[in-house]
């Protein structure tokens, strides 16, 4: 099968590339990328059997895939929040040709079996890759580390506890040891559980008048400190996880300025909302780490903007109705993101804070680059995963058309502007928005 892409505006941050041009595909790898393609229309115009399908992209930006480095699928353990099946259903709905799965499932994946697992159950849905995440330590607890040398040959890309911060420096400078080693870089969730304590939204003004517990700001800040530290004496690479605070960028970007090997990441959510969103006690509000304020929204904003953070990523994380209809401090804490992740993004294009070669840049070359993967560009010869997007489709975020299992997210009812229109995968049209 053969797809022509025609018209669009090719951006592949990877190679510089943004012009107007086609796109070949050809057995499941880009075969051509050029201005005004004729080859196989012309072939086809001899024998019609040989036609390609072809897709008008005029208006639409053709990207490389998307790439969401930060997701919970929830199986195996927790099918009745998601499946392996539901979440990439969801995620090629959101433009996504792969996503990376954390390891806080049940089991959790801190073994090759469960690496296997997960890796069969997404070979089956033949739609978006999953790039498993082995865990730290055993069963997060973060007192021995997971066989990550087993992990590592069964196919995972990164370490992470996500979900849990590992507060045991010892240990995380020993996987920082094994990550070096084997080339695997370490995702960290920073928050020292003993400052967030059982905090449950940003420690601040607004916490106080809502009479709600709080998570102070240092509580994610010490634990960038100490995280960058480690990766300087180790030599590793520290990928930080959902920053959430000014002096978290701050950090981040002055151990760059060091030359110490960190990336960071940050989640729509963080540069969408502040903690005044809490107030109404809506518990689709609740999320690790908490919804700050307007202050670390600039701070992460400006830092989007001079690539002290190159990636943007969702952090998926389903819940069932049940879960979050509890009281506020009872409800689990987390959002769906993978389909309003590209909508909320596109509000930096449409409101000057990002130009579009940037804005793709953090969804495909630099988590490509942060996981080690052979993704995330359209040069040819590489694997034909492209994301179509229309820039200006414009929809209300409705409950009713989330493909994943689940349905807590603070945006329903939003206007949002620009979504994918086609998802491609090996050169297989997995989505497509009609
Ligand atoms: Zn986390
Ligand atoms: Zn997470």
């Amino acid at each position: 099968m053969e797809i022509l892409i025609r018209g669009g505006r090719v951006i592949d941050p990877a190679q510089g590339m943004d012009r107007h041009l086609d796109v070949w595909i050809v057995d499941g790898k880009i075969a051509e990328v050029g201005a005004d393609i004729r080859a196989p229309l012309q072939r086809a115009g001899d024998d019609p059997s040989t036609a390609p399908r072809i897709i008008e992209a005029q208006g639409c930006i053709v990207a490389p895939g998307f790439l969401d480095m930060h997701v919970h699928l929830r199986e195996p353990g927790f099918e009745y929040k998601e499946t392996i099946a539901t979440g990439l259903a969801a995620a090629a709905a959101g433009g996504f040709t792969a996503v990376a799965a954390m390891a806080n499932t049940k089991p959790v994946n801190d073994t090759p079996a469960v690496t296997e697992f997960m890796l069969r159950r997404a070979a089956a849905v033949r739609g978006t890759r999953l790039f498993p995440i082995g865990a730290v330590s055993v069963n997060l607890h973060g007192e021995e580390l997971a066989e990550i040398g087993g992990m590592h040959k069964a196919g995972i890309v990164a370490l992470s506890d996500d979900g849990m911060p590992v507060m045991n420096p010892r240990l995380m400078r020993r996987a920082m040891e094994y990550g070096r080693m084997l080339d695997l870089p370490i995702l960290s969730h920073c928050e020292d559980h003993r400052l967030s304590a059982d905090g449950v939204m940003h420690e601040g003004l607004i916490s106080t008048a809502l009479g709600l517990p709080g998570v102070p700001a240092v509580a994610e800040d010490v634990m960038v400190y100490r995280d960058i530290q480690l990766a300087a004496f180790t030599g590793a690479h520290l990928h930080v996880q959902h920053v959430s605070t000014a002096e978290a960028v701050d950090l981040v970007r002055r151990a760059k300025d060091k030359g110490i090997t960190v990336t960071a990441e940050v989640c729509p959510h963080h540069f969408t909302l502040t903690h005044e969103a809490v107030r109404g006690y809506n518990t689709n509000t609740k999320v690790n780490p908490p919804l700050r304020t307007a202050e670390d929204v600039e701070a992460i904003k400006a830092g989007l903007q001079d690539g002290t953070i190159e990636v943007i990523a969702s952090d998926h994380a389903p819940h069932h109705v049940a879960e979050k209809e509890q009281d506020y401090t009872a409800a689990p804490a987390g959002m769906i993101g993978l389909e309003t992740s590209l909508g909320l993004s596109m509000r930096l294009y449409h409101t000057g804070v990002l130009a579009l070669p940037q804005l793709i840049a953090k969804y495909t070359v630099h988590p490509a680059s942060v996981l080690g993967v052979p993704y995330g560009t359209l040069r040819v010869g590489s694997s034909a995963d492209v994301t179509i997007l229309d820039p200006d489709y414009a929809y209300e975020v409705e409950a009713i058309t989330f493909r994943s299992r689940s349905k807590n997210s603070p945006f329903l009812g939003w206007r949002l502007r620009g979504a994918a229109v086609v998802t491609i995968v090996s050169g297989e049209v997995i989505f497509e928005r009609v």
